[in-house]
């Protein structure tokens, strides 16, 4: 796992600020994901055992997805409005930019110093310390690396949330990013008390019955180009009110597309509250991101996403037309 560019720093240098600051704000990405959760729930248990005041924030309501709830600390967790302090120190993972930190944002800009850890691709960071790693499977893995620098006991609490983030950012160590080094890592946090069949079966278990529902109306709607080498495919608020479902009912869905033999690239849209949110997904090496970048979204090389501002049927036609650039 190597470090690139912005990356201007060292895990021991962020580990020497963190334990001289006091309070500490720790928060993840819009739209959180396993990575993330895990990542800020982690660092939060560890900063808490330091005695810091450590404020776990999430920029979205977690109560939508059941697994998230069951991860340990997850109790602490607030949203940036219940924090009115300005904190020494935020500490932004899994993201860099203040774009994808939504109302956190504000805390950041009051806080006196800033660092990122993350694993995404990024041209530029918002942050004073940054440290990058795109090859990282997860960000909970620099996490771990952050608090053993930190000189903290990796608890089972800890362990838990790091290897939550592992499996779910290698969709249970199934997607390309599961490397040897995931492996070791994923061992080291079962070594430490992370229950691998409890975690896999909280999140990969557990879905609603609206959510196969979903799949259904998904299904019905796959558009296949690209000589069957693309898959395109979409739900609508309507179908979540018509169904019951939630947005976390969405997030089976694109596997649906991605497990298609001999589909490279897949997509879904999500028109929601006016706007269309796409995953992209790749499997044989086609770069996603750069096609999420152009939609002014991003994320890694073979999962991004992004957020349009039109209509359906003009989101459809905009990314069907770049996914067939890419294809091509
Ligand atoms: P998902 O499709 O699961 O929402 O996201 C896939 C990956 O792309 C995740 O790592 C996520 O953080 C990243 N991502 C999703 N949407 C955006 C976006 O609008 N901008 C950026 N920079 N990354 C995104
Ligand atoms: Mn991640």
């Amino acid at each position: 796992m190597d470090v690139v560019a912005p990356t201007n720093t060292t895990l021991d240098h962020i580990a020497q600020v963190v334990l001289s600051a006091d309070t500490i704000c720790v928060c993840g990405h819009v739209n959180p994901d396993g990575d993330c959760i895990g990542s800020v729930l982690a660092l939060a248990s560890a900063l808490r055992s330091l005695n810091k005041h450590v404020y776990p924030l999430c920029v979205e309501n977690v109560d939508q997805n059941r697994s998230f709830q069951d991860l340990p600390g997850s109790e602490h967790l607030i949203k940036p409005s219940g924090l009115s302090l300005a904190p020494e120190l935020f500490i932004s993972v899994d993201v860099s930019n203040d774009e994808r930190l939504g109302t956190a944002a504000d805390t950041k800009a009051s806080a006196s110093h800033s660092i990122t850890i993350d694993h995404h691709v990024v041209e530029g960071v918002d942050a004073d310390l940054a440290y990058i790693v795109p090859s990282a499977p997860s960000t909970t893995m620099l996490i771990w690396d952050l608090i053993e620098a930190l000189g903290v006991e990796r608890t089972k609490e800890i362990a838990t949330c790091c290897f939550f983030g592992l499996m779910t950012d290698t969709g249970g160590f199934r997607h390309a990013n599961s490397s040897k080094e995931a492996f070791e890592y994923a061992a080291a946090m079962v070594e430490r008390g992370a229950n691998a069949h409890m975690l896999s079966d909280a999140f990969f278990q557990r879905r609603s019955f609206a959510s196969v529902k979903l799949e259904e109306r998904l299904i019905e709607r796959i558009h296949l180009f690209c000589d069957d080498r693309a898959a395109l495919s979409f739900v609508t608020q309507a179908d979540l009110d018509a169904l019951g479902a939630t947005k976390a009912d969405c997030e089976p869905l694109i596997d649906v597309l991605r497990s298609l033999d001999g589909v490279k690239i897949s997509c879904i849209l999500k028109a929601f509250d006016g706007a269309v949110r796409g995953s992209l997904r790749s499997k044989d090496g086609i770069d996603v991101n750069a096609i999420a970048r152009k939609l002014g979204g991003g994320g890694h090389k073979l999962a991004s996403g992004f957020t349009l501002d039109c209509p359906l049927e003009n989101a459809i036609v905009q990314v069907e037309r770049l996914i067939e650039d890419a294809c091509n």
